[in-house]
């Protein structure tokens, strides 16, 4: 037998990790810094990772009061109801559980391009179409109700991503609004703030709970995970935060247990480690900043803990900075041919990955767009 037509179906291409790269390329694991993937460089909140080793002699059990805990904390975090809280494997989980309780077979989901491969990889697993927007290079990857209103054609999901993977931009609530208020009345705009503790923006769960000034909306769901600020991307570990009014769907379309007793008791302990929150993200800020004044490059303004970076082959550029051991993210899969995303690392590795790729741009005498380095 063969398994259902899966032509239209592309694997997820996650970025290297070390210790494949090393193998790969007969080498040392630790001769490598990985800044491929927009991991946390101060690793897991370390109140989290004593709260997975002390989990250990409980995982025996089915993690139920430990869901409904951590439910209860992000709520109070979030001042929402915990029915409004949607646990998931991952904020990728989360996104399954939005296409199950939203899409019928033949249903599109408007996506954009460049950006996150999931949202229409998650749409056809659940017999849904995908359809485009373009955010333009040109300007600056800018998010605009008219970049996405000008290819909205009646789609029952619009995905936003702010801050935006790989280009860093953001969207204003303002224009979320917009884009909510013009869409129908059947289309759910998903705003993925996977990065959102990174930026100084709020976020857009003030426009499902009517707060500062927005009316309350029943169409826009909100996108969190613990995999980035909160370092826990190992553990798969995220949510989505949904309108009071069909929040009840969860139960009837989530898998039993939606996110494991560790990652229940480990993302209780983050959640509440403001200390390790604040560092990463002063950490990230601090990086992104170095990168935009020191790349021989053209580098987009970043609200999340990566850079953007126009290197002109981006294939080689990412290929040789990984022979001199740091592995960065080549954008071709991302639709974004020409460049590559630097995730924010400590303050040593930003300076290693700075120097690296300026070393292999100059060796290899790429033509490049020029520099940019004002705002
Ligand atoms: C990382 C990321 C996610 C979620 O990742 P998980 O590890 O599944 O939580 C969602 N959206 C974007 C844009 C991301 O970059």
């Amino acid at each position: 037998m063969q398994p259902r037509d899966l032509s239209e179906h592309v694997a997820y291409e996650a970025g290297r990790g070390i210790e494949e790269v090393a193998r790969e390329l007969g080498r040392d694991p630790s001769e490598f810094i990985k800044l491929a993937s927009n991991e946390n460089p101060h690793g897991p909140s370390p109140a989290a990772a004593d709260a997975i080793r002390e989990a250990a002699g409980s995982v025996s059990s089915y993690p139920k009061s430990t869901h409904t805990d951590l439910a209860d904390a992000v709520a109070d975090r979030w001042s929402v109801d915990p029915a409004q809280v949607w646990l998931a494997n991952g904020g990728d989980g989360a996104i399954d559980y939005l296409s199950r309780a939203i899409l019928e077979p033949g249903d599109d989901v408007l996506v954009p391009s460049p950006g996150f491969a999931y949202y229409g990889m998650s749409a056809r697993f659940h017999h849904g179409g995908v359809r485009e927007y373009t955010l333009e290079r040109e300007a600056d990857f800018a998010q605009t109700p008219e970049t996405v209103l000008s290819a909205y054609d009646g789609e029952r999901i619009v995905y936003l991503t702010s801050p935006h993977n790989p280009s860093g931009s953001t969207i204003e609530l303002a224009a979320v609004e917009v884009i909510a208020e013009e869409t129908g009345e059947d289309t759910l705009v998903v705003v993925d703030e996977a990065y959102g503790e990174f930026a100084d923006v709020d976020s857009a769960v003030s426009l499902l709970e009517g707060r500062n000034g927005f009316e309350a909306r029943d169409d826009v769901a909100v996108l969190r995970t613990f995999s980035k600020a909160y370092g826990l991307a190992g553990v798969r570990l995220g949510y989505a935060i949904v309108p009071d009014e069909w929040a009840d769907a969860y139960a009837r379309v989530n898998t039993p247990f939606a996110a494991s007793e560790i990652a229940c008791r480990a993302g209780l302990a983050a959640i509440d480690d403001d200390e390790h929150v604040e560092r990463t993200v002063a950490t990230a800020r601090d990086s992104r900043e170095y990168m935009r004044e020191r790349l021989g490059a053209r580098v987009w303004p970043s609200e999340g803990n990566f850079a953007l970076a126009a290197v002109g082959d981006a294939t080689a550029v990412a290929e040789a900075t990984q022979e001199r051991g740091v592995i960065v993210r080549d954008c071709s899969s991302f639709g974004l041919p020409g460049c590559i995303r630097i995730t924010c690392g400590t303050e040593r590795e930003t300076e290693r990955a700075v120097e690296t790729v300026n070393a292999v741009l100059e060796e290899l005498e790429l033509e490049r767009e020029p520099e940019v380095t004002d705002t």
